[in-house]
């Protein structure tokens, strides 16, 4: 089946990329990319001293100006490649942190990085349900995502859990090419349940420069291959629709 060009994962300099948001749209429109998301970091644990990071208010709204000027340029060059404003938030930061930088209606897509314990789900499900609270209107708020996340810390404990909690909130499972091991065999249940539960699958690269754009390739073979076509189907559906 032919999909459409996706890579929704993706780093510029406003974290640890290489290029500017401009220079990544350049880029996949030569790639003939079809959606790209940018997704820069937040962090405000130790992390922030090793990269630069979306650490503060002006930041942040200077990045999202940057996404929507080359919104519009797209739109009014009538450009087959829609670009999505997201966000990379590492859970290791502070709940204050979250709660005062972060307004998930700014954003289309919001990744959550190193969930790996089921004290880590309940962490990320308290700020979901914080901005829902604020949010009440639903089709303002953004498509949440797992940024490569590892199944195998909850293949042996907490799966049905964890399941539960992707369904709840509609969170996809990202298939993201920097990380192959993720997707192996000793994996299977975590996959099978997602197909058995139609939980969202989606693809990444986390591009840090412009080489790896469209490196897409191997994660739709193993969508294929863990006949995830209809969860990928109904995702982009979703994306379409915002
Ligand atoms: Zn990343």
């Amino acid at each position: 089946m032919n999909y459409p060009k996706t890579n929704l994962h993706t780093h510029s300099v406003f974290s640890d990329g290489k290029n500017s948001i401009k220079q990544m749209v350049a880029i996949a429109l030569k790639l003939k990319i079809n959606y790209l998301a940018i997704t820069d970091h937040f962090s405000d644990s130790w992390k922030c001293k090793i990269i630069p990071t979306l650490n503060t208010a002006e930041k942040i709204e200077d990045y999202l100006i940057k996404i929507e000027n080359c919104q519009r340029y797209l739109k009014t060059n009538n450009k087959n490649l829609r670009l999505f404003k997201g966000i990379e938030i590492d859970i290791g930061s502070s709940e204050k942190g979250i709660k005062k930088l972060i307004r998930p209606q700014d954003f289309d897509i919001i990744l959550f990085e190193y969930l790996e314990t089921p004290e880590s789900v309940a962490y990320v499900r308290n700020i979901i349900q914080y901005w829902k609270k604020l949010n009440p209107i639903n089709n303002k708020f953004p498509i949440l995502g797992l940024a490569h996340f590892d199944p195998s810390n909850f293949i042996y404990h907490g799966l049905d859990s964890l399941i539960y909690f992707l369904k709840e909130f509609k969170i996809y499972y990202e298939f993201n090419s920097s990380y192959y091991e993720y997707f192996s065999r000793k994996n299977e249940l975590f996959f099978k349940k997602l197909k058995e539960h139609n939980i969202y699958v989606a693809i990444g690269s986390d591009a840090h420069n412009s080489n790896g754009l469209d490196f897409i390739e191997e994660p739709l073979k193993m969508i294929e291959i863990y006949n995830l076509e209809n969860n990928f189907n109904l995702f982009l559906e979703r994306l379409k629709n915002r």
